[in-house]
């Protein structure tokens, strides 16, 4: 069984003061998660999460992050402005973006983030922009399949995503000549992983690298950065990972690779997203209407515009019908939005307990890639996210979308 991390009772009262359907997000749990991950790479000084922006885009969730040490990974020149006017600016930022446009770079130059360069022609198009800045990052692509014993984890080869081992040389050595003076080294080669093996694996090939870079072009190379990609357990039976056996894989490949080489003083950085966020939040809506035709329908007051994962992957999201917890799972439902879409399914097939209109239905793990994705198909607007804070209180951090912010960009005449 999942728990949910809010109770019936919790829900009612909230429904007072706000309706379904909404994201809601519990502080306490995003809080003590991003603690574990520091205290579990504490042994390596330079340490910074860069929390994904692109995850979960609201200002007060990167606040809490920021409070508790993160700085951001943004991925575009409107999320570089959403960090700026949430006071995360230079060094806290990491800009992380892939086919950059010219006025993304512009702004994070300005904002003095770390660019990371996704590819080796970057390195003349940033120069002509902004000039090289000090310190700077590459991002390696190796290619092929990434493999953790024997079991194929995803495929760089197919991905359109950073340069390759002779690129990252040669852009290393043309920023040297440009004046960068202190640099990195990133990879993202596998997404959400369910395994404690992903960071381990990911830091043995980047380390190799960084050592071989450093070597070749004597390139001054200050921190490895892991990316994301640390999963989280969607279904009930799949194990959660632990972060303290992740930290201690890294920390054992960065004694066996790094301190060796001298580089010692290298620093871990991460831009984990879905690993910060995503169990810590949760779609809330209700049932509100039943149909019988030749499957069993549920129809909710929420649909894929407000959590595109299941109809865009097939993705699984756990489900909860309030207060039935302990009931039989002897009624087969399709968990339906209204959308005009027949993939605006949250659940197909799934034994849940009898459910009846009103019932509040907690959709599980939407705290990253959830509201973030949302659209506005259909005309349907984008619902309203709540905080459970640490003291119990609630609070809209987030309104919901009205028709008005659906016509603004309309032109009528
Ligand atoms: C999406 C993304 C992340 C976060 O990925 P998660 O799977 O949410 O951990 C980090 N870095 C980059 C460059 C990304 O594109």
């Amino acid at each position: 069984m999942k728990e949910t991390f809010v109770t019936l009772e919790k829900l009612k009262e909230i429904d007072k003061t706000y309706s379904t359907p909404y994201h809601l997000y519990y502080e306490k749990g995003i809080r003590e998660n991003a603690r574990n991950l520091r205290k579990a790479f504490s042994w390596n000084n330079g340490f910074k999460e860069f929390f994904a922006v692109k995850a979960t885009p609201n200002p007060t969730i990167l606040k809490i992050l920021h409070e508790e040490g993160c700085g951001l990974d943004c991925s575009s020149y409107t999320e570089l402005l959403l960090a700026e006017r949430v006071g995360v600016t230079g060094g806290e930022i990491m800009f992380s973006s892939n086919a950059t446009p010219e006025k993304d770079f512009l702004k994070a130059s300005e904002l003095g983030a770390t660019i990371n360069l996704d590819d080796y022609t970057h390195v003349s198009f940033l120069n002509r922009i902004s000039g090289i800045p000090e310190k700077i990052c590459c991002r390696f692509n190796p290619g092929g399949t990434f493999t953790i014993s024997n079991e194929i984890m995803d495929n760089p080869g197919d991905a359109k995503y950073g340069m390759t081992k002779d690129q990252m040389i040669k852009a290393f050595r043309e920023l040297m000549a440009l004046g960068a003076k202190e640099f990195g080294i990133h990879a993202f080669l596998a997404s959400n992983t369910i395994s404690n093996e992903y960071y381990p694996e990911l830091a043995r090939v980047l380390f190799e690298l960084a050592v071989e870079i450093a070597e070749k072009t004597g390139a001054n190379i200050t921190f490895i950065n892991l990316s994301g990609g640390v999963g989280i357990p969607y279904k009930p039976e799949q194990p959660a990972n632990d972060i303290f056996v992740i930290g201690e894989g890294v920390r054992k490949q960065f004694e066996r690779i790094m301190v060796p080489a001298g580089m010692g003083n290298v620093s871990i950085y991460t831009e984990l997203g879905r690993f910060m966020l995503g169990p810590y939040g949760c779609l809330v809506a209700k049932a509100i209407h039943e149909k019988h035709i030749y499957k069993e329908y549920i129809g909710l007051d929420a649909s894929a515009c407000d959590l595109m994962r299941p109809a865009m992957y097939g993705a699984y999201h756990h489900i909860t019908v309030m207060g039935k917890e302990n009931d039989p799972e002897n009624y087969r439902y399709d968990i339906t939005g209204s959308l005009c879409e027949n993939n605006d399914k949250f659940a197909i097939d799934r034994w849940l307990p009898k459910i009846d209109i009103g019932d509040f239905i907690v959709i599980h793990d939407t705290g990253a890639h959830g509201y973030a994705m949302g659209y506005n198909y259909n005309g349907k607007l984008r619902s309203k996210e709540l905080l459970l804070r640490e003291n119990g209180e609630v609070k809209l951090i987030r309104r919901a979308e009205t028709p008005e912010d659906y016509f603004a960009t309309m032109i009528f005449d």
